[in-house]
């Protein structure tokens, strides 16, 4: 027996249509180098429908991909709606990405037009002409930065987006098929070129209505949401979508995210929820001394691991510990999140803190496994270890156009995160690695995340990276590559000495080189691909003779 509910296909206009009707009065802030712009969602429903008009006078396709190169500002947030309920599609560039990344990604989703922040210009304008099918260039003033000169002839067309925006018709927004796509993101592509994730209309509503629900980031009409996490990296963590369709006050902090004006913004807007990375939220602790931050209510960080202490300073100084989610551009990108089950409540706060520490439960609608390399379900015990894999309808099914799809999915369809995790009884998730990065010594599995975590935790480590050298007998032993604080003075010794009692014996790195700095991917992360290709060759004292 079937259902007999009505089929309404899941497109974003649904929450469009939410913001136009039902909040139009309520705000979205952007911070600019001229000053904090005010605009509300009627305002910006009434310009999103005139930007559906730019597309058209524009002769845009009907299916074009719609290039952004921009900060989080509200008209990033109209270009975040107008593609994709004209049925074309957002791809958001990512703009810390090298610049040979860059001209492959709009080659590769074959960029129409592109839209620009003028302080982003500089950046983009060498590009230019490596941009295969771009015709036109919309810069979008944001009160800084400097448009070059076009160059001679046959280059793309260059606009202003006011201007566009003001000679344009409104135009309706209908989009059928849910299973179309509506914004493209690459990844940051740690080996090789990124690898473009497609989100369809039905992925992202259902994300959306996800990141919504009150175990996960809980976005309500009562929020006032600050995203600080980039709207062109893995879709602003779902938050630009979620605001708009729950109603939610917006605060887009635009191009200066230092430490400062967050902590401003965070205060003089009365946000609730601010989310970032790690390293935001290490700058901006400081700042929130003194300051009245009692509207705030969660401080979602992901992206990277959320050290322990830092959770631990935030609910020491403001009274709440970080909120730690994970998950990655193939994954909408939310998939986890550290929240503290009732059951787990009654612990003392040392233990409370560890939990915090770890990535958390899985969010409704995803599915995970943990697993060895023969598919085989590791022991939820909190210390087995195995590739974390996950499925579900906003998990990517596969890569735009890439051979190298097969490696990261499957025979049965989940995706392969890549990530090393153990799982506790109560099924909490805990990345412990990337499978790349394990160190494989004698078939057990050396975590360098932790040992890195331990080295780093000595006052005299600035960084530190480990990764597995080859050795005769062990197969790959660690070898941790330090960087010493500036003005201090380190040893071999010291740092060997320090890990004792810290980890088991066996995983003590057999060697510590001193280098000067962690090569770091375009996004910030460690580069260990690049360490590794430095000591290739690099003979472990152990392995010698
Ligand atoms: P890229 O574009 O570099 O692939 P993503 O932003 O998609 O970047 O990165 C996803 C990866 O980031 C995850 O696979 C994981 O390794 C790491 N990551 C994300 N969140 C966390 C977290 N809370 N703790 C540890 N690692 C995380």
């Amino acid at each position: 027996m079937q259902g007999l509910m009505q089929d309404t296909p899941l497109t974003l206009p649904h929450f469009f249509r939410r913001a136009e009707q039902l909040f139009p009065d309520k705000e979205i802030v952007t911070a600019t180098a001229a000053g904090r712009e005010r605009r509300t969602y009627g305002e910006w429903a009434e310009r999103t429908r005139r930007l559906g008009g730019v597309f058209d006078a524009l002769g845009l396709s009907a299916d074009a991909r719609v290039g952004t190169f921009a900060w989080n500002t509200a008209r990033h947030l109209e270009l975040y709606f107008a593609a994709p309920c004209t049925g074309r599609v957002l791809h958001t560039l990512n703009i810390r990405l090298f610049p040979e990344q860059l001209t492959y990604v709009v080659n590769h989703a074959e960029d129409e037009v592109v839209f620009v922040d003028r302080s982003l210009a500089a950046l983009l304008w060498p590009l230019i002409e490596t941009f295969e099918t771009v015709r036109h260039v919309v810069v979008m003033d944001d009160g800084a930065g400097e448009v070059p000169a076009a160059g001679g002839g046959g280059g793309p067309e260059v606009h202003d987006y006011e201007e566009l925006l003001g000679a344009a018709e409104a135009v309706e927004f209908d989009v059928a098929d849910e299973n179309r796509a509506a914004s493209m993101c690459y990844t940051s592509g740690t080996t090789g070129n990124p690898k473009g994730v497609v989100y369809s209309h039905r992925s992202t509503w259902l994300h959306t209505v996800g990141v919504m629900t009150a175990d996960s980031l809980g976005v309500s009409e009562r929020d006032v949401i600050l995203p600080v996490v980039p709207m062109f990296h893995a879709n602003a963590w779902g938050l630009a979508h979620a605001s708009v369709a729950a109603g939610s006050g917006l605060v887009m902090p635009g191009p200066d995210l230092s430490p400062p004006a967050l902590a401003a913004l965070i205060e003089q807007e009365r946000v609730t929820v601010a989310a970032g990375v790690p390293t935001i939220w290490m700058g901006v602790l400081p700042e929130l001394a003194g300051r009245d931050l009692s509207a705030l209510r969660a401080i979602p960080c992901g992206g990277s691991a959320v050290p322990r202490a830092l959770s631990e300073d935030y609910r020491a100084q403001t009274g709440l510990p970080i909120l730690q989610a994970w998950g990655m551009t193939e994954t909408s990108p939310v998939a986890s999140i550290c929240r503290i089950k009732s059951t787990l409540a009654d612990q003392d706060e040392d233990a409370l803190a560890d939990l915090r520490a770890s990535q958390g439960l899985v969010s409704i609608g995803v599915d995970f496994r943990v697993v060895g390399p023969d598919l085989d379900p590791v022991a939820w015990d909190g210390e087995s270890r195995g590739e974390l894999q996950v499925s579900g309808p906003w998990i990517a099914a596969t890569y735009y156009d890439d051979e190298r799809a097969g490696e990261s999915f499957t025979d049965d369809g989940w995706l392969r995160t890549g990530d090393v995790a153990t799982v506790s009884p109560e099924g909490y998730l805990r990345l412990v690695d990337r499978t790349k990065d394990v160190v494989k010594s004698g078939g057990e599995w050396i975590s360098s995340v932790e040992l890195e975590n331990e080295i780093m935790g000595h006052p005299k480590v600035a960084e530190a990276a480990v990764i597995g050298v080859s050795h005769r007998k062990w197969g790959e032993r660690p070898l941790a590559c330090v960087v010493v604080k500036p003005g201090e003075e380190l040893t071999k010794e010291e740092v060997l000495a320090h890990l004792e009692g810290r980890i088991a014996s066996w995983w003590t790195p057999d060697d510590v080189v001193f280098i000067d700095e962690v090569p770091k991917t375009s996004v910030g992360k460690f580069s260990k691909k690049d360490l590794r290709s430095r000591f290739e060759g690099h003979v472990l004292p152990t392995d010698a003779g």
